[in-house]
């Protein structure tokens, strides 16, 4: 990917109510994810109850900001034509070190990418937004 990612002319992501918190958090160059307050399990993407034990007790947290790389796939279409001048670039799914898997952006950065890859957030400019990708981890 030879673009700079800022100059990209893409919809940003949609905020709501419950989404806003997480949102903000990106924008600022941080990642939140909830925590239940009764069963302390982690939780992402934001919900309202606990998909865990239903309970109505959701808080944001700060995360690690770590993750594993569960799967990934080069897009060379994508399904918004601002993309295009990106493409090649890599999706993938991050399990997060709290335990919750994201969809997010991989940036190889040049490095070799594969699943189980360790990986850490980077928060990137992407058209008007921050979008809260993950790059490859350096030793
Ligand atoms: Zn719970």
């Amino acid at each position: 990917m030879t673009v700079d990612l800022a100059d990209l002319d893409v919809p940003g992501p949609t905020e709501t109510a419950l989404t806003q918190p997480f949102w903000a958090a990106v924008e600022e160059g941080r990642l939140v994810i909830q925590r239940c307050g009764a069963c302390g399990e982690a939780v992402f993407y934001p919900r309202a109850v606990c998909p865990h034990c239903w309970a109505d007790a959701l808080a944001w947290e700060e995360a690690r900001g770590q993750g594993r790389l569960k799967s990934f796939s080069e897009i060379w279409k994508p399904g918004h034509s601002g993309w295009i001048p990106a493409t090649p670039y890599l999706v993938g799914l991050v399990e997060l070190a709290e335990g919750p898997t994201m969809l997010s952006h991989i940036l190889s950065g040049g490095q070799e990418v594969y699943v189980g890859a360790p990986l850490v957030f980077a928060p990137t400019r992407i058209g008007r937004r921050v979008l809260p990708c993950f790059k490859i981890k350096q030793d």
